[in-house]
């Protein structure tokens, strides 16, 4: 499946992703006929008042390097505004503080990546007395019963990590409405390319850059992007004015960079990851196959409708015991047991054996399986990949 859609009456999506660096904000080819735009690293610049007032005067307010990175970041989410932070997690507990007030009421998706559950249940709620409820929000009538009037956010991760659970965007939009909630959509595992939350009603889209977006494994960073004016001065103010979590020129030249081939690598990501998906689930001590693109997968049609593809996220349930499923993880050659996802190189994570005190304490999230395997495909050659498995699983 390739991506046409564009979001708007510009160009289609491949185009805008190699070719949004010069940008309106930024004619970068001005001056000294730049092909790629530059590495600004200067905090400060020359102050012209008045009529001929720069775009940039102090470069936590703004840089012209981040500047390019977020107005391209909400070109490709077909959104008015990008911010491009420090992390992921900078960019979700902003999103928190920015649109929650203390004592205010956020209903979550029960299937989280681990760091938004300790930021939800920890500094939120601990913090700053924001009540926050889980639910199992792959029925939207779970999020229906949970939201009142008192609710200022929904938020869900649509796929979710690691359990590759989906939200259906356009029904929880809905409920958001209803109660005139905001509702926010962590978009990480489909990046841009296969996921355009704002188009199903989403009010605020969040991504971890470390993974596809940079694709690359060689920087963090995180963005949030908005159509809302009111809302976006909201982050704006808090980003910007309070808390200073912004993404630093150098890393916004690299995501930058990591976007122009994002449509590609995409595109073999999932080649790659339903190749990797389909062995699994053809190999008898593989329980079950966790990818939105089998058609074994619950939320199947859900996928098909509300993504443009599948993406290369995929989990599996080993069937055997823990011991067992070390030795497997040790005998793979190809896939390197780590955290992260998204990169160009192929890496497995087992929650219960390589983050065993998150894994065993009392979860507010859904339950994660003793022998599950997190698999990010990556950009290897697909029979070397189907290969690793076949050797290292008994
Ligand atoms: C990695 C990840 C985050 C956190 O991003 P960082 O860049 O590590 O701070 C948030 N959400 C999802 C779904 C992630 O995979």
């Amino acid at each position: 499946m390739t991506r046409h859609d564009d979001h708007s009456n510009e160009n289609r999506f491949a185009t805008i992703a190699v070719g949004a660096t010069e940008t309106e904000t930024h004619p970068h080819r001005g001056g000294t006929n730049d092909v790629v735009p530059p590495i600004h690293l200067s905090t400060t610049f020359e102050w012209a008042s008045g009529a001929n007032a720069n775009d940039h005067d102090y470069s936590r307010e703004s840089n012209p390097t981040r500047a390019v990175l977020e107005e391209q970041l909400a070109r490709l989410e077909g959104g008015e505004h990008g911010l491009a932070f420090a992390s992921g997690m900078a960019a979700i507990s902003t999103t928190m503080l920015a649109l929650v007030p203390p004592g205010g009421r956020i209903v979550s998706s029960d299937s989280v990546y681990s760091g938004t559950e300790k930021l939800l249940t920890e500094l939120a709620a601990g913090h700053f007395d924001i009540d926050v409820d889980f639910v199992d929000a792959r029925d939207p009538e779970n999020v229906a019963a949970a939201v009142d009037s008192d609710t200022d956010l929904i938020w869900v991760e649509t796929p979710s990590n690691p359990l590759i659970r989906l939200y259906d965007v356009r029904a929880i939009a809905d409920v958001a409405d209803d109660h005139d909630a905001l509702f926010g959509v962590d978009s990480t595992f489909a990046s841009p390319y296969f996921q355009a939350p704002l188009d199903l009603g989403a009010d605020v889209v969040v991504h971890s850059t470390t993974k596809y977006l940079n694709g690359h494994s060689d920087s963090i960073g995180g963005t949030v992007i908005v159509d809302d004016e009111e809302v976006f001065e909201r982050f704006a103010f808090a980003q910007r004015v309070g808390l200073g979590n912004m993404l630093s020129p150098f890393d916004c030249y690299l995501v930058a960079r990591g976007v122009k081939t994002l449509p590609a690598r995409m595109e073999h990501h999932e080649e790659n990851a339903m190749a990797v998906a389909r062995f699994l689930e053809s190999h008898e001590r593989v329980d079950r196959v966790y990818y939105p693109g089998l058609e074994s997968h619950p939320q199947h049609d859900l996928a098909s409708e509300q993504m443009f593809g599948y993406s290369g996220m995929l989990s599996f349930e080993f069937d055997g015991t823990p011991t067992e499923l070390e030795a497997v993880i040790e005998g793979l050659e190809v896939f390197t047991p780590g955290a992260s996802l998204g990169g160009v190189e192929s890496l497995v994570e087992v929650p219960s054996l390589m983050i065993p005190d998150e894994f065993s304490r009392g979860k507010a999230t859904a339950e994660i399986p003793e022998t599950l395997v997190r698999v990010s495909v990556g950009l290897e050659d697909a029979e070397d990949l189907r290969d690793d498995f076949r050797t290292a699983l008994p």
